[in-house]
Order: C-alpha cells, then structure tokens, then sequence
C-alpha cells in the first residue's frame, strides 16, 4: 500500500504547522457598520459630529509621536498631563485638575545591550524588565538554562549559579504544569518569588533573560520587583523569540556560551508622586451625580504608548469635543479621568477610589476604553445582571454600529477594576482585537501606525453615545459590590 501523496503533504503541513512557534498573522479586524443615516436625536449629534470631524487620530499622533512614552514617575508622562489639562479646558471643560498620589521611586531606561562573547559573536535586542536593577556596567557571563518554577526545584542549582547570566523561560518544557500559584494563595506565591530571587542573588547569579512572549521579533516589558525597594531584585531582560530559541540551542550541545549583558535602567533618587487627571462638564437638573469616562494617559516604554493607551485617552477628550461642539448639555455630569499607574497595578484608579470613598455613591457608571485601536462591540457587565437593562437602553443608539455585546463576564486588568471593586457599575469596553494582543500590547511596535481611523472613531462613537445616555436616562444603576470566588491568575497576555 503507498501513502496518498496529497494526504502526506496535508499531514506533513499540519505537523510543521503546529511545531512552528510562529502563528500566522491574526484575521483582518470586523469592518465598521456603516450607517445610513443619523437620527435627529442627541446621539445621532454625536455620531454625525464624531464621524464628520474627529478629532481623536490626531491626539493619538501628538501623545505618541511629539511627548512619546510616558511612564509613571517620568517627566513625558508630566508632559502629558499638562497637555491633557490644555485640551480638555480648550474643549470646554470645567473643574479641570490633577490629583496626586505616591507612587514609590520612578525608573528610567537606559541603553540596554547584548553580545555573544562565544558561538557566533550575534549582538542582539533585549529589553530591561522596568523596575529591575541596572547591571553593573557590561557583564559578562555563562550561560544557563535555569527552568525552575518553585523555590524546590531551584535548589537543585545550588552551586552552579555564580557568575552565570541565566534563560529562565523553557518555551520547549515537556513537564506537566505545576498546581495554581501559591495553591491560589497570592501572598504565598509573592513570598516564594521573593525567595527565589533571593535564592539567585546569594548564589551570585548575574542576571535573568526571559522569553519575549510575542512573535516575530518583538520585544515585552512590564514591572520588575524593584517597585518595593526592600524585596530583593536582580537585573532582568526580556529577548525577542528567535534570538532566545538561538542561545537555548546553543547552549543544549553542551559547550560554554559566553554572552556580555548591559543593561542600563536607573531609579530616582527619590520616590515621587504620581497624578491623575480630572476634566468635567457639568450637568443640569441631576448635576450631583456623575458618569465618568476615562483611559490611562501612562503607557511602557518601548514604543510610544498609541494604543496602550493614547488611543482610550484621545477618546476621552474626543467625547468632550462631540459634546462641546454639538452644544450637548446633559443633565448629570460628565467626569472625564485619565489615570496614571495603570500599567503597574491600577494604582492610579486605585487611589482615586481611595481618596473619593465619600463619594462613589453619586457615580452612576464608570467605563473604560483600553484595549487599542478596535471598534468598540460593547461592555462586560462584571456580573452585574441588575445592571444589564439600563445598560441595554444605554447602547440601544449604537446597535447598528455593532454595539451589542453585555456578556456577564468579569474582566480584571485596566481601571474601571478599582471601581468595581468597591461596588460601583465599571465597565471596560469590548473591542475588536486588531492586532493588540498579538502585537501592539507592551511591544516596541506600539505606534500610530498600528492605529485603524475607521475602528477608533467608532469606539470614540460609541464611549460617547454610551455615556450620553447614562448622563441623561431617568433610571440609575444599581451599586453593590459583587460577590466573586477568586479569579484564577490572569494569563500575562490578557492585561492590558
Ligand atoms: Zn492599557
């Protein structure tokens, strides 16, 4: 019997296919509904005014191309606010200010590189995880693969780390997982962390490189340990996928691999303050109640922050522009908030809610805008059924735009989590993907150029036409807070 040729190669495809780490490029985003026409209602104004003169593609451009990343603690970020504070009053806004926090010590990248000493000499990209500490000058060191994932299996290198720079991301681990974290205990998990890098530390370990979890060449970062100054950190990196697939097979034949690290992030002598910022219009006959709309203005550092998240902050001002120019007055009013240290755990939201706690009884509805370029297709409802007909009334105007989705679902990683928290109805929009996950999110390809008018106007559209009809109904959302068995930790890729 002979094998069907056409079978085979089938056969074959599909097992290089799924050997392959690189996935194809993700679908083509949903196409935008188009509408045919604007009702003479106040949100068909704002649909017409958004959709005929938007303003919000080229607020993404300033933030990214002309003030670029803005982390917490940075003096881009300060930049940032103080521009966000000009365009919102420009755009009409009242009670237009900032509000402070502590923050901790703010951290600066500096140059960063890497350079095989052995093999074949390759320089190539690694990025600092921000908040880990500077390297001292260019080290050099062996290689090791060190795939411990618990303090136990750590040990097991005791004496092999001195000197060594180590891969502690294994892409080709064949073990069966390990349990939950910490057993699903948060504070247990934290605990072993920090013994394990105390672990490395005093075994004299160099540093760490870790596996970009993107494809194709792109980088990540996110927050080292460094953030609480008493936990112990050692200098951290993420590299791209090829070149980190290149070092493990190099070092699998067995000869010594000698790589110089430089890796450059310096912290403030200090710690600093962080701020948020608060823009209102205010309202008519319920003026005491609120609807806020807000983004986080704070982004990483290897791109320019565009869609993580300039693209949710040029839709808040977007929607006081729409109603600044349509005249619009609604009867509660609009608080518009750009938060910072989104992007190191909610803290700035968090200390919104903390500082306002008197207060969160008159807010009818937080939503939130972070999660790129794409179209908005409507809201989690955080398990908020008693919530879900006013919400429904609320994106009835937006239906033809392809607004429609209020799954109950729970989402935890951007700010209106903060006010969930605390009982007040948050939610986050849900937007088409684009390219976030796979791409855009945390990378160093996070620019404009990955921005798509057409979604973001809608998403602009729709967070405005939602709002509007929360600011306006007669009906007010239900608070309380929500009863929840602990969500199992959230996968790296679903925080935006
Ligand atoms: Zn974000």
């Amino acid at each position: 019997m002979r094998p069907n040729p056409v079978l085979l190669t089938v056969a074959l495809t599909a097992a290089l296919q799924a050997q392959s780490p690189f996935q194809p490029a993700t679908p083509p985003p949903s196409p935008v509904p188009v509408l045919a026409s604007y009702p003479d209602t106040p949100a068909g104004k704002l649909l017409r005014e958004i959709k005929e003169h938007s303003g919000v593609v080229a607020r993404v451009e300033y933030l990214a191309d002309m003030i670029g990343p803005r982390l917490t603690g940075s003096e881009p970020l300060r930049r940032a606010q103080a521009w966000a504070m000009a365009e919102a009053k420009a755009l009409g806004a009242v009670n237009v200010h900032e509000e402070a926090y502590d923050f901790g010590l703010a951290w600066t990248r500096g140059t960063d590189s890497a350079r095989l000493l052995t093999q074949n000499g390759l320089r190539f990209r690694v990025d600092q995880l921000a908040w880990s500490p500077a390297t001292k000058g260019p080290v050099q060191g062996e290689l090791l693969l060190v795939d411990a994932r618990n303090l136990e299996e750590l040990q097991a290198f005791k004496g092999r780390l001195k000197g060594r720079i180590l891969l502690r991301s294994n892409p080709d681990d064949k073990r069966p997982p390990l349990g939950r974290r910490g057993g699903g205990d948060m504070a247990a998990f934290q605990a072993e962390q920090t013994a394990m890098t105390q672990f490395l530390i005093d075994e004299g370990a160099l540093a760490t490189l870790s596996m970009s979890g993107r494809k194709n060449g792109l980088s990540f970062t996110t927050a080292g340990p460094g953030r609480d100054p008493k936990k112990p950190a050692l200098p951290a990196a993420y590299v791209p996928q090829e070149p980190y697939r290149m070092l493990l097979r190099q070092v699998a034949r067995q000869e010594p691999v000698r790589l110089e690290l430089s890796l450059g992030g310096a912290f403030s002598a200090k710690p600093v303050q962080a701020h948020n910022v608060v823009a209102e219009i205010k309202g008519t006959d319920k003026a005491n109640e609120v609807v806020i709309v807000g983004g986080h203005l704070d982004s990483w550092d290897l791109g320019t922050g565009a869609t993580d998240n300039a693209t949710g902050s040029a839709v808040c001002l977007e929607v006081l522009r729409a109603l600044q120019a349509t005249g619009l007055q609604p009867r509660r009013t609009l608080r518009i908030i750009l938060w910072s240290g989104e992007e190191q755990g909610l803290l700035g939201s968090r200390a919104y809610v903390e500082a306002h706690k008197a207060e969160l009884d008159a807010i009818q509805a937080v939503l939130v805008h972070d999660m790129g370029t794409g179209m908005v297709k409507g809201f989690e409802l955080q398990g908020r059924e008693n919530c879900r007909g006013l919400m429904a009334q609320a994106i009835a105007p937006l239906n033809d735009l392809g607004v429609r989705e209020l799954p109950l679902r729970t989402m935890n990683g951007t700010d209106h989590a903060a006010y969930d928290r605390a009982g007040v109805p948050a939610f986050a929009a849900i937007q088409e993907s684009v390219d976030y996950f796979e791409g855009t999110h945390h990378s160093q390809m996070d620019f404009p150029d990955h921005v798509r008018p057409d979604q973001l106007i809608q998403g602009a559209q729709a967070m405005a036409v939602t709002a509007w009809e929360l600011l306006n109904m007669e009906g007010r959302l239900p608070h309380g807070i929500v009863a929840r068995t602990p969500a199992p930790p959230a996968p790296a890729a679903a925080k935006p």
